[in-house]
């Protein structure tokens, strides 16, 4: 989906127009600075139109380090998003850190909105007047509280907004899109100079690809693949506050332009909650995986038992993921990445036609019916794959479904047709 990001700084009302754009509840608003939340980006619609609102305000500073935080977040809007919207306070006009983020924003081969929040009625309207002194063209007035304007700012918004995601056009034969994800140290960057260093670096001229910068396109295995936010793996960002937010932002918005994931994780160290959350926005955004366990070069036998039931205990949920045992630094087992990522691809793209799922469906409740449930004993009609990427089913049965039942049908669909490398969803719908 095209991706959106909204910009600004503390107490502008990023929020609340977060809230507006979603029209519920979801981003909190809070009147004090410093608040972390951990959604970055949201799905939102706007006319029948699906795009990812992606909200960089989660993590705002005290005063010492709002500029750091503020060209921050602009950077990764200026990196990651298709079109940034940047939020100013009309009530208290254009300050020096929005003069410095216009100057970010410029460099920017994006559309930028301006949004001149807090217009909540008539006469304020000069105070937005005034912001045409940023020189980003018409500020348009709004007010993220009572709703006035937003509507007419999301339907010009909508008409910048590029029609076709990055990953839709993957649909006519473009490199298939990789992230490299990871904490930091664990030698993503390391990986990606291996990759690119050995094998022929690709110009990014290829028809039909996108020209993004922060792109690139290696060559690996015979074939192009897409590296998607090199930028942020290959740039140093030294920021001490708010740096997981920024991390997680990054790794939020790198997922949205990806097919797979490489989630890099470092053999010396234990696998940490770092590692684990990686992982789970990787399963939230519904990417295909593959774990890679580098700095093999350094692993000693005592540290390999460890590792070893470290994998076992938390990383049960994902044992379906391919992993590959690396060493960026030797260069080791590099190219076993390339199968397991078209291995991962493979089950991300597969279907399964209607009729062979329905066999497969008569066969699992032949052999295990659905234990009775008050007197009552679901049963399974009939199921489709309504989507892949990732493959998604839709169960229909008479009654609700338990969820130890739906797991069961899940362990069994992956017992069958594997799907290493992807997840798989499964939902269910009620027939009387
Ligand atoms: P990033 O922050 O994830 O991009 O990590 P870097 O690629 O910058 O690597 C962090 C440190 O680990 C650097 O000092 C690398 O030289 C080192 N490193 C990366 N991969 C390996 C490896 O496979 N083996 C060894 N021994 N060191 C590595």
């Amino acid at each position: 989906l095209p991706v959106l990001a909204i910009v600004g700084r503390p107490n502008v009302g990023k929020s609340a127009l977060v809230n507006r754009i979603l029209g519920r509840r979801e981003a909190v608003v809070e009147d004090t600075p410093g608040v972390t939340r951990d959604r970055v980006a949201y799905k939102a619609e706007w006319n029948g139109r699906r795009f990812t609102l992606v909200d960089t305000g989660g993590w705002e500073p005290d005063a010492s380090g709002i500029n750091a935080a503020v060209a921050a977040q602009a950077e990764v809007a200026i990196d990651l998003a298709d079109v940034v919207l940047f939020v100013v306070d009309s009530n208290v006009g254009a300050t020096a850190t929005d003069e410095h983020v216009v100057k970010l924003l410029r460099r920017a081969n994006r559309p930028v909105f301006l949004a001149a929040n807090k217009v909540d009625d008539v006469r304020q309207e000069p105070g937005a007047s005034a912001l045409w002194s940023l020189g980003l063209g018409e500020p348009y007035p709004v007010s993220a509280l009572h709703g006035r304007g937003v509507a007419d700012l999301l339907d010009i918004i909508m008409e910048k907004m590029p029609e076709v995601s990055n990953v839709a056009k993957q649909e006519v034969g473009g490199p298939r899109r990789v992230a490299i994800l990871g904490r930091p140290n664990v030698g993503k960057s390391s990986l990606l100079n291996k990759a690119a260093g050995e094998e022929r670096v690709v110009v990014n001229e290829m028809a039909g690809t996108t020209r993004d910068p922060v792109d690139e396109q290696i060559e690996l295995g015979g074939k192009v693949w897409t590296f998607v936010d090199t930028a942020g793996i290959r740039k140093r960002v030294h920021l001490q506050q708010g740096a997981d937010f920024y991390a997680s932002l990054r790794t939020s918005a790198a997922l949205e332009k990806a097919e797979v994931a490489v989630v890099v994780l470092d053999v010396t160290e234990p696998i940490s909650v770092q590692d684990l959350r990686i992982i789970d926005l990787v399963l939230e955004s519904g990417r295909a995986l593959v774990l890679a366990f580098n700095k093999w070069d350094l692993l000693d036998d005592e540290r390999r038992r460890y590792l070893e039931r470290e994998i076992e205990q938390d990383l049960a949920h994902v044992t379906w993921a391919p992993r590959v045992n690396i060493s960026a630094r030797t260069g080791r087992h590099l190219e076993r990445l390339v199968p397991a990522l078209e291995l991962a691809l493979d089950s991300w793209d597969t279907r399964i036609p209607t009729g062979k799922f329905n066999a497969f469906l008569a066969e699992l409740t032949a052999a295990h019916p659905h234990p009775v449930r008050g007197g009552k004993q679901p049963r399974i009609l009939f199921g489709t794959q309504a989507a892949s990427r990732p493959p998604t089913f839709v169960l229909f049965a008479t009654g609700f479904l338990d969820p130890g039942y739906r797991r069961y049908v899940q362990r069994r669909l992956r017992e069958i047709y594997g799907f290493e490398g992807s997840p798989i969803v499964v939902n269910m719908r009620v027939r009387e």
